[in-house]
């Protein structure tokens, strides 16, 4: 079922998982068996990431197949711009159209580490508008396969790192939505009042596709400064001085993000959000006392 038919459809709130290709043959055992567990909470689906520089393609496209052929569970590949020419994009669109795969989270990914600016492969494209714009023509040029896929995008409450500020992100916004974009999947944040300020400024610009709140729960405090500080997320005071008292306490930190997150879901869930996509971090207990506490 692609992303937009899922969100139609449920009478309930979509609840999505977002998980990384390991980068070892043992991982990737492991993850098959988080996967059995996260089977168990009934996602409406799995998206698979795709890894800086390309370099886990194949494992993004696998993992995908076998979570939609095996586990029979609904999926999504990511993919990004870097590393891939036009003609690696429709590779990899033909692999996976012949798995049945039929949504994709579609980026523009990012600079490599220590790079500021990013720079478009040969043949190429430096932004995720022209990446979407790219899998609708893909399915013009190929209209013998009949093929209509389902495209996410990233949306940033707080703005993506590198625009200047929210409004000019928005437009940027726009430009995927317009290239053919079916729903939008944000960043993760903190604070919910991030999310429905972006939500009614998203909507004050025409767009009205879903917005699916993204949420990170808390598994380490070293682990999500980092990404926070990567992402440009804001991490709120009153967290970071309850994680800085325990820095190395993993089970302290996992109690606090479950708790957190526990409390965003709620709210955003009582205030419209269409859903929630999890990013799981390939672990599954914490998720699953998240889920059973919020029924
Ligand atoms: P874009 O929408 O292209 O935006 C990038 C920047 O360029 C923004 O500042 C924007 O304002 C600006 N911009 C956009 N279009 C234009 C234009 N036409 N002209 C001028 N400026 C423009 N990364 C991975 O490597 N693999 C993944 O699997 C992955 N999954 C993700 C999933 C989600 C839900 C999210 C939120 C992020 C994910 N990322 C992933 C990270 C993402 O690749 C980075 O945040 C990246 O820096 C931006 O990607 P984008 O698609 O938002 O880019």
């Amino acid at each position: 079922m692609k992303f937009l038919e899922i969100y139609k459809k449920s009478d309930k709130p979509v609840i999505s998982f977002e998980i990384f290709p390991p980068k070892t043959a043992n991982g990737i055992e492991k993850l098959k068996t988080v996967l059995l567990e996260l089977s168990t909470l009934s996602p409406d689906f799995i998206s698979v990431t795709y890894g800086a520089m390309g370099t886990t393609r194949d494992k993004t496209i696998d993992i995908s197949n076998y979570i939609k052929n095996q586990l029979k569970i609904e999926t999504a590949c990511h993919l990004t711009c870097v590393g891939a020419g036009r003609k690696e994009i429709d590779l990899f669109l033909t692999k996976i159209m012949t798995h049945g795969i039929t949504n994709i989270v579609a980026l523009r990914g990012d600079p490599p580490a220590g790079e500021k600016n990013f720079i478009p492969p040969d043949d190429g494209y430096t932004y995720a508008n022209e990446l979407v714009h790219h899998i609708r023509g893909f399915e013009k040029r190929n209209t013998k396969f009949n093929i209509n896929f389902g495209i996410a995008i990233a949306g940033y409450p707080e703005k993506h790192l590198e625009a200047p500020n929210l409004e000019t992100d928005l437009e940027n916004l726009k430009r995927k939505v317009d290239a053919g974009a079916d729903i939008i999947i944000t960043q993760l944040f903190f604070d919910n009042n991030h999310y429905f300020e972006f939500v009614r400024k998203v909507r004050n610009i025409g767009i009205d596709i879903p917005i699916i709140p993204g949420l990170m729960p808390i598994l380490s405090a070293k682990q999500i400064l980092k990404i926070t500080t990567m992402c440009g997320t804001n991490f709120p005071d009153n967290l970071r001085n309850k994680l800085e008292n325990s820095a190395d306490n993993d089970a302290y930190a996992e109690e606090l993000g479950i708790k957190q997150c526990i409390k965003q879901v709620k709210d955003l869930l009582e205030n419209g959000a269409p859903g929630i996509h999890f990013y799981v971090l390939n672990k599954s207990a914490h998720i699953k006392r998240i889920l059973n506490s919020i029924n």
